[in-house]
């Protein structure tokens, strides 16, 4: 659960690594210091290693939501989810896993007494190989795809969020993705079996007192002394971090990031130290600061990613935290779903239960379509990255809108319908409100990601299209140019020429659309899909158009880069979902059909319909009725509140 934004990759001009970047050229051009520019740029170089580790069809240029917007048409079959392939050893795994969190919830043993996950539940889930699903099985795991774990994590989550958590820590942004993507065969071989196994859990430590947001800011160091690194430094937040665990380290060695495999000692002592504190969030597993004083660790335990840095590492088991957040997600608001519609039923009101009013049966229709809509994003993120695609700007969706949707569910659904109740003392809203809340903040605040998002969209178009033109602005040592002066614009003509071509070809195209090919995709599913796609291929001109207004001050134009990124993401959701809920029952499609509308009337500014209003109420009707199967996917006895 960590941290990473990135705050500037409008693209690098000029050969080799230490060549300004775009917007460390822009940035010094608009008057920003040098240890900002310097700072971003070596964040943009940061991702453009990340980058060089996919192959070119997998790349962000080639990526759904990058073709969707700049491509020639818009790739609606790479929008629509893989059906995930299941092993058997995989499937046993599961559900073992499953049985123990379910079995321990009702004995009342899945805490110890300080209400954390027991060290017991633990174990036991070590031995049905709960902590080995994504290691490979030569190393002791079953090797899951990731598109079977993400679900997997759905129906964790439906019984117990903190083990899901838990499962996403240890796996997608821990030690293991860190050693599978990135260890030399000595490191996997040493590592990977104990982690498979549980032996050793693992976490990540990433943020600092003063690098969360900014990981330029990271202060923590390790110097090699002999054959082992020496740190000194203070991580916080880090979540599963106690004595014992192994923890992926990303610390400043002769100034770069890098990554350490470290192996906290089972005591703490004068070099290595826990920092307490209160945390609302995550109260059932352990979360706390980390300080390292002459701490040493194994030379050997470093990684060295072929290309990039620490940061690198970083980067790549966070794009399978994202997807991991949403599935939790999922499963979180089914578990939301499954306490509101016993008391939807069983409180009366003015002779009637509430279940039956409009208002409550339009939050339980949304939130069915909240539910289908993460549903939708983890199928078909985790999808793309089972295929090799590198997926950011897809993760960094389905983060946004995992965590966004819980967020809502819990305070705009959950809690208006259960009232002042919700604030009880052993009421899951009022027991679990932070948890429901803080992963909006954790692995990239969602609006920081969103203009993360942002920035790799239009990296491609800035380096091609105005790149050249803050070059020819430098070159000409113009500080503020002028398009109205005859003089700047003769200095600035050539890649003035090359866009105002680019921009005629797209108008031209513009005018005759090329139809998505949308079959088997029923209506009205079909008609916000084409919405969608429509809407995304308008996107370059309404990005373009703020990159030329705003030019080089674009990157301090964040409201402006908000609102767009906002939008487009809107429309990857609205598409994604439309794809996915054909031939998955008729509740799922009238869900997929309730959030797309809702998104499109955020993207129209149009005011909701009569339609509008019935498509949501009777969903939440038939819901109740006894569809929350068909929309949970598990059995509603098994998690019922009682009441
Ligand atoms: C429950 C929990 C679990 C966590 N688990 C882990 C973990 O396991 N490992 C780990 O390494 N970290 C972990 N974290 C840390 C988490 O990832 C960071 O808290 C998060 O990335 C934000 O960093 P910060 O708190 O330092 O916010 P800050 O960097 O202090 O930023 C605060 C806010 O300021 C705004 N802001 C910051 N910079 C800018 C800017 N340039 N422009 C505009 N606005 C800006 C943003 O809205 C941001 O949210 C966890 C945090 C929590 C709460």
């Amino acid at each position: 659960m960590a941290t990473t934004t990135r705050d500037s990759d409008l693209g690098r001009p000029g050969a080799g690594p230490d060549a300004p970047t775009f917007v460390e050229t822009a940035l010094a051009l608009g008057g920003k210091s040098a240890l900002e520019a310097r700072s971003t740029g070596t964040i943009d170089r940061a991702d453009d290693q990340v980058e060089a580790m996919f192959a070119e069809r997998h790349q962000t240029a080639n990526s759904p939501v990058h073709l969707a917007v700049w491509g020639s048409s818009v790739p609606v079959d790479l929008f629509r989810p893989v059906a995930a392939e299941v092993p058997g050893a995989c499937a046993r795994v599961m559900n073992d896993s499953l049985e123990v969190v379910r079995q321990r919830k009702a004995e009342g043993t899945l805490l110890d007494a300080h209400g954390k996950v027991s060290p017991e539940t633990l174990g036991e889930l070590a031995g049905v190989g709960y902590w080995g699903l994504l290691v490979d099985v030569e190393y002791g795991g079953t090797g899951a795809p990731f598109s079977a774990f993400a679900a997997f994590l759905t129906r964790m989550a439906t019984i117990d969020p903190t083990v899901a958590g838990l499962a996403s820590v240890h796996g997608c942004i821990g030690a293991v993705d860190p050693l599978r993507a990135f260890g030399t065969a000595e490191q996997k071989r040493r590592y990977l079996p104990k982690l498979a196994s549980g032996e050793k859990l693992s976490a990540f430590a990433l943020t600092e007192p003063g690098a969360g947001s900014d990981l330029t800011a990271l202060k923590t160091t390790a110097v090699l002394d002999g054959d082992e690194y020496v740190v000194n430094g203070e991580k916080l937040f880090i979540t599963n971090a106690v004595p014992g665990r192994t923890v992926g380290l990303v610390c400043r060695i002769e100034g770069a990031p890098a990554v350490l495999i470290a192996d906290l000692p089972d005591h703490e002592d004068e070099h290595f130290q826990l920092v307490r504190y209160g945390l609302y969030a995550l109260k059932h597993t352990h979360n706390n600061g980390l300080r390292f004083r002459d701490f040493r660790v194994p030379a050997e335990n470093l990684l060295r990613p072929s290309r990039g840095d620490g940061l690198t590492v970083a980067y790549h088991g966070l794009n399978l935290g994202r997807v991991a957040l949403c599935a939790s997600a999922a499963g979180a608001m089914r578990g939301m779903l499954a306490g509101m519609l016993p008391w939807a039923d069983f409180r009366k009101t003015y002779g009637a239960p509430i279940g039956t009013r409009e208002l409550v049966r339009r939050r339980v229709g949304r939130l069915a379509g909240l539910i289908v809509g993460c549903d939708a994003l983890v199928a078909w993120c985790a999808g793309l990255l089972d295929q090799g695609y590198r997926g950011e700007m897809e993760c960094v969706v389905a983060k946004i809108f995992g965590s966004e949707a819980q967020k809502e569910a819990a305070i705009e659904l959950s809690m208006k319908t259960h009232g002042g109740r919700a604030f009880l003392h052993g009421h899951p809203f009022g027991d679990n409100v932070h948890e429901y809340l803080a992963p909006c903040i954790y692995e990239g605040e969602g609006e920081m990601l969103g203009m993360s998002f942002f920035k790799s969209l239009i990296k491609g178009h800035g380096k091609s299209y105005f790149e050249p033109v803050g070059r020819a602005i430098a070159a000409a040592g113009l500080r503020k140019p002028d398009m109205k002066n005859p003089v700047h614009l003769w200095a600035l003509r050539s890649p003035l020429r090359a866009y105002a071509g680019w921009y005629a070809r797209e108008k031209f195209a513009s005018m005759a659309p090329r139809t998505p090919d949308l079959s088997g995709v029923p209506e009205p599913l079909a008609s916000h899909a084409r919405f969608a796609a429509e809407g995304l291929r308008r996107c370059r001109f309404e990005i373009s158009a703020a990159m030329r207004t705003h030019q080089l001050n674009l990157a301090d134009r964040q409201c402006r880069m908000a609102e767009l990124s906002r939008r487009t993401q809107d429309l990857v959701v609205m598409l994604t979902t439309a794809l996915y809920a054909p031939g998955r029952g008729d509740l799922v499609v009238r869900a997929a059909d309730v959030l797309c509308r809702d998104l499109k009337r955020g993207l129209t500014g149009a005011r909701p319909s009569d339609r509008d209003f019935r498509a949501a109420t009777s969903l939440g009707e038939a819901v109740e009725a006894g569809g929350f199967a068909a929309i949970a996917g598990v059995d509603p006895g098994a998690i019922l509140m009682t009441y």
